[in-house]
């Protein structure tokens, strides 16, 4: 499961950076075109998080939107998802946001 190894990625880096101190929130950022599930990643946090030092901490999960640039008008659009082409029929699209997938910030006690 592809959550699962995400989450736990999250919990070590936390761990980590925490340096023994207690965490007690972790904002992560994912973007809609990730196909990173945030249900999934919450569930997954808490079951990795168990025994450590991430333990209990409050999961804030931000989600991003997709922006794309068309290659060919230039026209920019949000994108729902991967499949989605531009006004003027185009798929060359250059992906600006949306497949980040990334700690923003964590608080320690
Ligand atoms: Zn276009």
């Amino acid at each position: 499961m592809h959550e699962l190894s995400i989450a736990n990625s999250v919990v070590e880096l936390c761990a980590e950076r925490a340096l023994g101190a207690k965490v007690l929130r972790v904002t992560l950022e994912i973007g809609r075109l990730s196909a990173v599930m945030p249900d999934a990643v919450r569930f997954c946090f808490d079951v990795c998080a168990k025994d450590t030092v991430v333990e209990g901490a409050a999961l804030e999960i931000v989600e991003t939107p997709g922006r794309a640039r068309c290659r060919d008008c230039g026209n920019e659009m949000t994108l729902a998802d991967l499949l989605e082409r531009c006004v003027c029929g185009s798929v060359d699209l250059e992906l600006l946001a949306g497949s980040e997938l990334k700690i923003k910030s964590m608080e320690v006690a």
